[in-house]
């Protein structure tokens, strides 16, 4: 395959000259720092933070097995995927192909990018990818295709062969996203990256790690790519509280062992027993951290949680998604509760 960065890359990203911050233009060992015009009176977070996450990424890349310049952190991973429409898609021009039902935010950032989104719907009997008829619809303006693994909200795994035939295919980027992979028993596609210099994965701190407020998503990808990702994003999107703590959660193993493991054994009993609802058509197998269930009456079900103080994600108007719920696994006493209202529907 003869992928090309330079021949995809906007011509305006290409040639753009980056903002140089005070601090990226230091090197050498200071002592008195009177050149970003911090507040030096005051303690605790008068400093800028530090604009490539030093810190955080030797520690992201020790766990993950990659190197810093093969990692970029976002304010979430809403940021990288924003940060790669205004890399390689050209406004009012490009174009690039989503499979819903999936999630919102890839089509949210085409808009705003002013870059159309061709839909090529999961099949619907197994929400796996349509292979053949995604290739069919790539054109010379395609600049990505879009792949959620676990998909976001019917919680299947997508095909390995589907992924790896796209990579081989298609000669622009393929992004897979891999917000829940760490509930998924399964490997990431991490391990394909030196394969497939037009592969970005995303993974994120909001999910199993359960920093979702901190903001911090991770995209991986060649050297190359990062180097871009880095040359356009604004300079301090990480703010330092959220280096710091991010940085002792990861250091934590056990701790996030744990959350995973509460999380999945609340999952399996979730599943056991709403599987005895009445009202229940179907589970659908989830490799995520909530379940996708096809109900008799999903409006009313939705309406009477709501009445009851608990809020579940309606997907009844979500095309392939017809009586569909995604309901996230929360904690024991949540999913009492949550039980409980089911039982009493
Ligand atoms: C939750 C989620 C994200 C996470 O986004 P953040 O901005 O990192 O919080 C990304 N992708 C998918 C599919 C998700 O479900």
């Amino acid at each position: 395959m003869n992928f090309n960065l330079s021949n995809i890359l906007r011509e305006n990203i290409k040639k753009l000259t980056p903002y140089s911050s005070a601090r990226s233009e230091f090197k050498g060992e200071a002592e008195i720092f009177l050149d970003a015009n911090e507040n030096n009176f005051s303690k605790r977070y008068n400093r800028y933070p530090d604009p490539l996450q030093f810190g955080l990424k030797e520690e992201i890349g020790r766990i993950k097995n990659l190197k810093k310049e093969n990692i970029f952190l976002g304010n979430g991973s809403d940021e990288a995927i924003d940060l790669l429409f205004r890399i390689f898609c050209n406004p009012g021009k490009d174009n690039v192909i989503i499979c819903p039902p999936t999630y919102g935010m890839y089509e949210v950032c085409a808009n705003i990018n002013d870059v159309e989104a061709i839909k090529i719907p999961l099949i619907a009997e197994n929400f796996d990818l349509n292979v053949d008829e995604i290739l069919r619809n790539v054109d010379e303006n395609t600049k990505m295709i879009f792949i959620c693994n676990p998909n976001n909200p019917t919680g299947n795994l997508i095909d390995e062969e589907k992924i790896l035939k796209i990579l081989n295919s298609f000669n622009k980027i393929v992004v897979i996203d891999e917000a829940y992979i760490d509930f998924a028993g399964q490997p990431s596609y991490i391990e394909k990256l030196k394969n497939y210099p037009n592969l970005v994965i995303l993974q994120t701190f909001s999910k199993a790690y359960g920093l979702a407020g901190l903001r911090i998503g991770m995209a991986f990808a060649s050297e190359e790519i990062i180097q871009v990702f880095n040359k356009i994003k604004p300079p301090y999107n990480i703010n330092s509280a959220s280096q710091e703590i991010a940085l002792k959660v990861l250091q934590n193993k056990d701790g996030l062992d744990n959350l995973i493991k509460k999380t999945l054994s609340e999952k399996e009993r979730l599943i056991e027993e709403v599987s005895k609802l009445d009202f229940l058509v179907k589970i659908y197998p989830s490799y995520g951290n909530f379940l996708f269930i096809k109900v008799k009456n999903a409006d009313e079900l939705h309406s009477h949680l709501s009445t009851k103080k608990i809020v579940v994600r309606n997907r009844n108007a979500m095309s392939l998604c017809h009586g569909c719920l995604r309901i996230t696994v929360g904690n024991e006493e949540e999913n009492d509760i949550l039980l409980k209202e089911l039982r009493e529907f």
